[in-house]
C-alpha cells in the first residue's frame, strides 16, 4: 500500500482557459508566439460583443449588420508570462505578416507590440524581432479555434457543437439586439424633441 499519485495533465479539464484580449491604451510589450498560424475571421459586432460570421447564410449579414477582419494570434507576454490570445487589427496583422520572410509556423518568433497614441482605438504597431525561442520550451499550441468557439457562445450554444441551434440562436440574438437598438434610438430622439420643446 502507498499514496496513489495522480499527476495533473494540462488540458485534462478539457480547454485550459486563454484570455482573449485587446491591448490597451499606450500598450508596449514583448511577447513569443505560441500558436503556427493566426486564426484569421470576420466577425459582426453586435449587442457590445463580437460574433463570427458564418459561412453560407450568414444571418447577421442577411440583418446588414457590418462585418470586420479581425486576427489571434496566442503569444506568452515576456514581462509577466501570461499566456494570452491578442485580437489583432487588419492593419496590424498586414504588418505583421509582411515581415516575416516566410509563412512556415509562427510560433517561436518575438512580437512586439506597440498601441501608439492615448485612445484605446489607436493603431497597432507590430514588429517581428530577429531571435527566436526555442519552441520545446512553449506552451502547447492553442487550439484558437476551440478557444474563439467558446467566447462566441450564444446562449450557451457553440458553433462547433451544433450549426444549426446556433445559427438559429444568432438569429434570435441580432433580432433581439436590432430591436434594442431601434427603441434606444427613438428614446434618444423623443428625449431630443422633449427638451426642445422645453427650452425653445
Ligand atoms: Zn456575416
Amino acid at each position: 500500500m502507498g499514496v496513489r499519485e495522480h499527476v495533473l495533465e494540462v488540458g485534462e479539464q478539457g480547454l485550459p482557459f486563454l484570455p482573449v484580449i485587446t491591448l490597451k491604451a499606450k500598450f508596449d510589450g514583448r511577447g513569443v508566439i505560441t500558436c503556427e498560424r493566426a486564426y484569421e475571421v470576420d466577425v459582426h459586432w453586435i449587442g457590445r460583443r463580437t460574433l463570427p460570421c458564418l459561412d453560407g447564410e450568414c444571418q447577421a449579414c442577411l440583418k446588414q449588420v457590418p462585418k470586420k477582419y479581425e486576427g489571434y494570434l496566442s503569444v506568452v507576454w515576456m514581462h509577466n508570462r501570461k499566456h494570452e490570445i491578442v485580437r489583432m487589427t487588419r492593419d496590424a496583422m498586414l504588418i505583421f505578416k509582411s515581415q516575416l520572410c516566410s509563412t512556415d509556423s509562427l510560433r517561436g518568433h518575438v512580437l512586439h507590440l506597440v498601441r501608439k497614441g492615448v485612445k484605446s482605438n489607436g493603431r497597432v504597431i507590430p514588429s517581428v524581432e530577429p531571435l527566436e525561442i526555442e519552441t520545446a520550451r512553449l506552451p502547447k499550441s492553442p487550439d484558437l479555434r476551440a478557444h474563439l468557439a467558446k467566447i462566441w457562445r450564444v446562449d450557451g450554444i457553440e458553433v462547433d457543437h451544433d450549426e444549426r441551434a446556433y445559427v438559429a440562436q444568432i438569429s434570435e440574438f441580432v433580432d433581439r439586439k436590432l430591436l434594442e437598438n431601434q427603441q434606444y434610438h427613438a428614446e434618444e430622439e423623443k428625449k431630443r424633441a422633449d427638451n426642445g420643446r422645453a427650452t425653445g
